[in-house]
């Protein structure tokens, strides 16, 4: 029976749960310019191309984040 690393069981839940991480998701995100209202830099967590695995299995997130209520 083939096993699966915690780096791809990450990968799949991630999938599965529709995890949230970046500043778009965010509750303290500012709506009209996408700054932090933390005034953390942010660049990295509002490009749409970040994963929250890096290819050497490093966790990309901010600790602060909080998910935005849905309306
Ligand atoms: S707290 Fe973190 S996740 Fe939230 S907007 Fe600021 S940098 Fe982004």
């Amino acid at each position: 029976m083939p096993t699966l690393t915690r780096d791809q069981h990450f990968a799949d839940q991630v999938r599965e749960f529709d995890f949230r991480y970046r500043c778009l998701d965010c509750n303290f995100v500012n709506r009209t310019d996408l700054s932090c209202s933390m005034a953390y830099p942010n660049q990295m967590l509002l490009d749409p191309q970040v994963r929250p695995m890096e290819r050497e299995g490093v966790y990309v997130f901010c600790k602060y984040f909080e998910l935005e209520e849905l309306a």
